[in-house]
């Protein structure tokens, strides 16, 4: 959703910073493993709408960047579901797919088999749709699948325990919720085509929600608004 232009302008600052950018997996092999992650990026992309394929994985090279794609197995070529079917935006069918999870530099994961939150899953619940989705995902691609993504950020703390019984590495959710560190619960930042640049690097410096709240912040971006990238 985020423009090209507002991505190329956010992947600079990032780079400026010091960035270095890896694929999801390895960034749960450096946590896993003790290694220090201060410096490190991974970019994450959920539900592989076709723009993925058709536009992402060229931006990608230009850049020379990693990432990772969370695909639903059970929606592939199906029209994006939060998204007016008015639009036409369609999902990635499985020829699209494939090709992405053929590019060296893009690892896909998981995001269930048909985008269902696991808030409310019990463990067995949980452990059969993370399993089948990995499964069936590795299956159409030939490729191991071991990270996932909570659709709508949500999940009960047995799908959190049930993430690496399922053979995952790293579960990711979004919002306020988990934390940087949290290998099945991990946290991350989510910009939106609404960011200006101060809310970029509030939410890239892990301090957006936090700072949400302060008055003088609330008072600074009513007053931000209309700034924009360019
Ligand atoms: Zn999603």
């Amino acid at each position: 959703m985020v423009s090209v232009a507002a991505f190329r302008c956010q992947i600079a600052r990032l780079r400026k910073r010091g960035y270095r950018f890896v694929p999801q997996a390895r960034l749960a092999a450096a946590i896993a493993a003790g290694e220090p992650v201060d410096g490190l990026c991974s970019l994450t992309f959920d539900d592989a709408p076709e723009d993925n394929a058709t536009t992402l994985l060229a931006l990608l090279d230009e850049l020379a960047l990693p990432a990772t794609v969370y695909a639903c197995p059970g929606l592939l070529g199906e029209p994006w579901p939060f998204i007016d079917p008015k639009t036409g935006i369609r999902l990635c069918d499985q020829d699209q797919l494939r090709r992405i999870a053929a590019h060296p530099n893009v690892e896909v994961g998981s995001h269930t088999r048909r985008h269902t939150a696991l808030d409310d899953f019990g463990a067995e619940a949980a452990l059969e749709e993370m399993e089948s989705s990995k499964r069936d995902l590795e299956r159409l691609l030939d490729v191991e699948v071991v990270s996932f993504a909570y659709p709508s950020c949500g999940y009960s703390a047995e799908a959190a325990a049930a993430a690496p019984r399922s053979g995952y590495t790293s579960a990711v959710t979004c919002g306020p919720r988990g934390g940087r560190d949290l290998l099945f619960e991990m946290s991350r930042a989510s910009p939106s085509p609404q960011d200006g640049p101060l809310t970029f690097e509030l939410k890239s410096r892990g301090a957006f929600f936090a700072a949400r709240e302060l008055p003088p912040v609330r008072f600074a971006r009513r007053l931000l608004r209309p700034l924009r990238w360019r």
